[in-house]
């Protein structure tokens, strides 16, 4: 099963994407995670990266497509997987699902968790990632146990640059013109489906198995 996750940056597409791929047994596959570990590996990839990160810009689409595909390609992707964060535009989406084709593949489901703008940049400001591991907690949805602290490996947490409110911002404005589009690709596709990013992460949860099975 290979499922796309649409939504908002905030939107909880990403705690949903680990919950689906715990529960259905998938890697979950996130182009955001994959560049945040370059970034502190000193990469050259992540050296590029960082500079239209740290500006909530999208990485260029090359750049993105081949780290993706590159990833997928993996073994541990034979049987499916759970993508979140890609594709964010037209043209990725396009490379995606052209690469599938060829080898008789498709997208099965492409969830999209719906959330107003508003709430967003209210939840944003709470969220708190790791720095070493990179994890995320939320200070009122996702506490860790010990505040400031991450619950699985000790160090600090941070309000990450791409969340503070600037940049979530700027974020959400890239993804109303960039990245919205694509919910009328999916649509087209008939794997569009919508759900409720209002609720809490767990009821959210239910609705996604619902569609998925
Ligand atoms: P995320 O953790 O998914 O919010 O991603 C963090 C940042 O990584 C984004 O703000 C972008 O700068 C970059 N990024 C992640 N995925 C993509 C993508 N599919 N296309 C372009 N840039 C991306």
């Amino acid at each position: 099963m290979k499922i796309v996750m649409l939504g908002a940056p905030g939107a909880g597409k990403g705690t949903q994407a680990k919950m689906i791929a715990a529960g259905y047994g998938l890697p979950h596959v996130s182009t955001g995670d994959i560049f945040r570990a370059n970034v502190k590996g000193g990469t050259p990839l992540g050296m590029e990266a960082k500079a239209y990160m740290d500006k909530g810009k999208l990485v260029p689409d090359e750049l993105t497509v081949r780290i993706l595909l590159d990833r997928v390609a993996q073994d541990d992707c034979k049987n499916g997987y759970v993508l979140d964060g890609f594709p964010r535009t037209i043209p990725q989406a396009e490379v995606l699902d052209a690469e599938l084709s060829k080898m008789g593949e498709k997208i099965d489901f492409a969830i999209d968790v719906e959330v107003p703008d508003e709430n967003i940049i209210r939840r944003m400001s709470g969220r708190r990632a790791c720095v070493n591991c990179g994890a995320t907690y939320h200070i009122v949805h996702i506490p860790p146990k010990k505040e400031g602290i991450c619950d699985a490996c000790g160090s600090e947490l941070i309000l990450r640059d791409d969340d503070k409110e600037e940049t979530v911002k700027n974020r959400l404005e890239i993804y109303h013109k960039q990245t919205q589009p694509l919910i009328d690709f999916y649509n087209n596709k008939g794997v569009l489906k919508e759900v409720d990013g209002t609720k809490d992460s767990a009821a959210v949860f239910e609705d996604i198995k619902k569609i998925l099975g």
